[in-house]
């Protein structure tokens, strides 16, 4: 099935939280192009923040973050609060002109 082609690295899913269709990642800290996830990298749902990890077919699963060390977890509230930056942009973008 096409829906399921990976690309950019990542296997087309939902989210398991959410249930958002995840097709896509953008690497937190470096803005190559050519980057793509690897298994085990994490990663974080665009809509809810749902901590995921990438499994060995490129697919985002659920990830316990509570194993994570000090520095990994100020790793992702940074991420996390990028995230709910760029959803903050978005909704003031789709509110002009409306
Ligand atoms: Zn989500």
């Amino acid at each position: 099935m096409d829906n399921d082609k990976v690309k950019e690295g990542v296997k087309p899913t939902l989210c398991p939280t959410c249930g958002a269709k995840l097709d896509a990642a953008t690497h937190a800290g470096t803005l190559d192009p050519e980057l793509r996830p690897k298994p085990g990298d994490l990663t974080l749902c665009a809509y809810c923040d749902a901590l995921l990890q990438f499994d060995d077919e490129g697919k985002p699963v659920l990830f316990d973050g509570r194993q994570l060390n000090e520095r990994t977890k100020s790793r992702v509230e940074l991420a996390r609060a990028r995230t709910r930056s760029f959803r903050a942009l978005r909704r003031r973008g789709k509110g002009k002109g409306e």
